[in-house]
């Protein structure tokens, strides 16, 4: 399966990252990938994992457990097989099983347990840790780090973590899923930890890249360095035949069932979500709490970035109980309020919950009652929960290829930080949104919106920006941030933006970081400077690019004030500018209209949150988009507003994010947000029947005026439901 240097340069010669994508699916010579699989995929609403320590066997209350997930209607089950640790009676060698497994069975029993009450099972595997018996027989199973040492488990010196790549995955691995599937036939395995601990030097690693490329494993992060770039492409390669492999295996064995990777993310993951949305018939978000700083928002945040390329197929976003911070306190449990408001977040963007338990002996049990209560709720109210479609015109797009190949180990910074800031913003004007894949700009995927909002997506190819005119050319508004499309896909640095016609701008230099630096308000009434009214200048971003207007057509209603002296303070003065730099470029194109910005105005929100900037990227996106909106609410307080539709009906959703805390994690106490003003528009030829609140229950006042819905909803705790029955 190791592709040659020569087809590697081949594909090289004039190919988008995209398509290289497109020919990793290939490498086990299955063309088609896994699609069209309706199964039982769909069917859960609610899963439970409860993932065994090595000592549950014998120890734990099964029945406890059963009548759990029977009283919390869950109908999917993910339940520990084997891997690092086997619990059943496996009979392949060095396969470990757990000591105190004896002569039982802890994975049957349980999964025969959840199959009476009609759940469905998935088995899971864990691929990253083997013991020392296996170190010993197959040394080369181990992986290697950068100085040629096998790399010794750092949490538990019993393990050694093992190569992704190479034949612990490709064959062992393939062996253990072989034998639970052969015993058991769950509906599918689902592996945590299989695509590897970072780099791996090991003597397969390196041959194998050697093959492929002709080159050395990299030993620098650059994106530019050629090794470092082929490398990239040959492990998501590589990682993808893995996948293939397992499925086959798997599909022999049982056709109804599939391999379920843990994987997928957003712009910082680094296997292609658009293969992924092809190959996965259901994915689950492992983003399990908030860490240090993340925000509330971040769990929803999965839901939408892995819709964009799931589409409708079933996604699950698994949480924990417990803290996630990086002390590892595994055994903890949080406050009810936080996990009640993280999970709220997800089912609000359309995650289905799944709650992760570790040790099925649990220490600390305040957990269950908040589990129980939400997936109460949620098993109630489930006809509203399958949603088919989302009413949101407005859309932010994600680049996989500007983090890998633009961004490099400064990703975070370049490309994630512009997103958060422009989703702040959008939760904070509480505008609904989705977000898209940089690889489905096609008509079928972007449609539907009105707005595409671009931050900072520098790594785009010339089909990519043609693809956005196209749309723009068809109606479609574009907000666009600072080096959007200065770079082409795989980073290379373009001689003008790849957007410039769009922008009505040229690219003519950069400048930053900058101190003191401002935007001075042009005194021309423009929508963009709705409530700036008393204002005269703003901060300005931190990064900016200068740019020439080439567009007769455009506006600048922000001009650019360079940075001048901080220090001392006696110099902190400036005289008028002799050149005009625009701090935003504004033009009409038909029916659609662009906004660039020319500095990091979402960035720099996230860094410093000045209200100025989040009112700003509002304005664009509300001028750009120029609509009535699917929804709009007003009131005091943060909230993260999703509309839906489902078969018979359409739902709002409210998430109070309000909270002294709500730029971290923490929650202490929920503060009611009151009367909020929701309106509805309501799709075309569709009767309303009646108006329901699906969390304080009952049904709602509400008036109809010019096809919308317009209520008050008194009272919102963590999270309310806006439900409409369509007659
Ligand atoms: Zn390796």
């Amino acid at each position: 399966m190791a592709n040659s240097r020569r087809t590697f340069l081949k594909q090289a010669a004039g190919v988008t990252a995209a398509h290289f994508f497109n020919v990793a699916q290939g490498a086990t010579g299955q063309a088609a990938p896994v699609i069209g699989n309706p199964g039982w995929y769909d069917r859960p609403m609610r899963w439970a994992q409860l993932a065994f320590v090595e000592d549950d066997p014998g120890n734990y209350d099964l029945a406890f457990w059963l009548d759990y997930f029977q009283k919390i209607h869950a109908d999917a089950a993910c339940l520990s097989a084997g891997g690092s640790v086997a619990f059943y009676p496996t009979e392949i060698p060095r396969h470990y099983r757990s000591k105190w497994l004896g002569n039982m069975d802890a994975f049957g029993d349980i999964l025969h347990g959840c199959r009476k009450l009609g759940m469905n099972v998935v088995a899971r595997t864990d691929a990253h840790a083997a013991h020392q018996d296996i170190y010993d027989a197959h040394p080369d199973w181990i992986a290697v780090d950068e100085k040629g040492n096998k790399r010794r488990h750092p949490s538990d010196p019993d393990f050694w973590i093992t190569c992704a790549l190479g034949p612990y995955n490709f064959d062992f691995m393939t062996r253990v899923h072989e034998e639970v599937m052969t015993k058991y036939t769950p509906d599918g395995i689902f592996t945590n930890r299989w695509a590897g601990s970072g780099m791996c030097y090991c003597e397969h690693c390196r041959q194998n890249f050697l093959a492929f490329s002709g080159l050395n494993l990299p030993r620098t992060h650059d994106p530019q360095d050629p090794a470092r770039r082929q490398y990239l492409v040959w492990h998501e390669q590589r990682l993808f035949a893995l996948w293939r492999l397992w499925n086959e295996k798997i599909r022999a064995i049982n056709p109804n069932a599939s391999y379920l990777a843990n994987a997928g993310g957003g712009a910082l993951s680094d296997l292609d979500m658009k293969t992924i949305g092809e190959l996965a018939p259901t994915l689950f978000a492992d983003r399990q709490a908030r860490s240090g700083l993340t925000v509330p928002w971040a769990n929803g945040k999965n839901g939408k970035e892995y819709r964009a390329t799931l589409g409708r197929k079933a996604i699950a976003g698994i949480f924990s109980v417990g803290l996630e911070e990086k002390y590892r306190w595994k055994d903890s449990v949080q406050s009810g309020d936080e996990i009640r408001l993280w999970v709220a977040d997800g089912i609000a963007q359309d995650l289905r919950p799944w709650f992760v338990k570790f040790n099925a002996k649990p220490i600390d049990r305040r957990w269950l009652p908040v589990v129980e209560e939400i997936y109460q709720w949620h098993y109630a109210n489930q006809n509203y929960l399958r949603n088919e479609r989302s009413f949101a015109r407005v859309a932010m797009v994600y680049s996989q290829q500007s983090a890998s190949y633009y961004g490099g180990d400064d990703a975070r910074a370049k490309v994630e930080d512009p997103a958060l800031g422009f989703y702040q913003a959008l939760v904070e004007a509480r505008i609904p949104f989705e977000m898209v894949h940089d690889q489905l700009l096609d008509p079928e995927h972007i449609d539907r919106f009105k707005t595409l909002i671009l931050p900072n997506i520098a790594a785009l190819s010339t089909r990519q920006c043609e693809q956005i005119r196209a749309f723009v050319g068809s109606g479609g508004s574009v907000v666009a941030t600072y080096e959007t499309s200065l770079y082409d896909e795989w980073g290379v640095r373009r001689k003008d933006f790849g957007l410039a016609s769009l922008f009505g701008a040229s690219f003519s230099g950069e400048q930053g970081p900058m101190l003191n630096s401002y935007l001075s308000l042009q005194r021309q009434s423009h929508p963009l400077l709705t409530g700036f009214e008393d204002a005269t200048r703003i901060i300005n971003g931190v990064h900016c690019v200068k740019v020439t207007v080439v567009d007769s057509g455009t506006t600048s209603p922000l001009l650019v004030v360079p940075p001048y002296p901080d220090l001392p303070m006696e110099e902190v003065f400036t005289t008028p500018p002799t050149t005009h730099q625009p701090g935003v470029v504004v033009r009409e194109v038909g029916h659609g209209r662009v906004v660039y910005f020319p500095g990091d105005i979402d960035r720099t929100f996230w860094d410093v949150l000045d209200v100025d900037h989040g009112k700003l990227l509002r304005n664009a996106v509300l001028w750009a988009t120029n609509e009535p909106a699917p929804v709009t609410v007003e009131g005091k307080g943060v909230l993260d507003v999703s509309v839906w539709g489902q078969k018979s009906s359409m739902t709002v959703h409210l998430v109070n994010l309000t909270n002294p805390m709500m730029m971290k994690g923490p929650v202490r106490e929920v503060i009611p947000l009151a009367n909020q003003q929701v309106s509805i528009q309501v799709p075309e030829g569709r009767r309303v029947a009646r108006v329901r609140l699906l969390v304080a229950g009952g049904d709602a006042h509400y008036r109809r005026e010019h096809g919308a819905v317009h209520l008050t909803v008194p009272s919102i705790g963590v999270h309310e439901v806006v439900a409409v029955d369509f007659g």
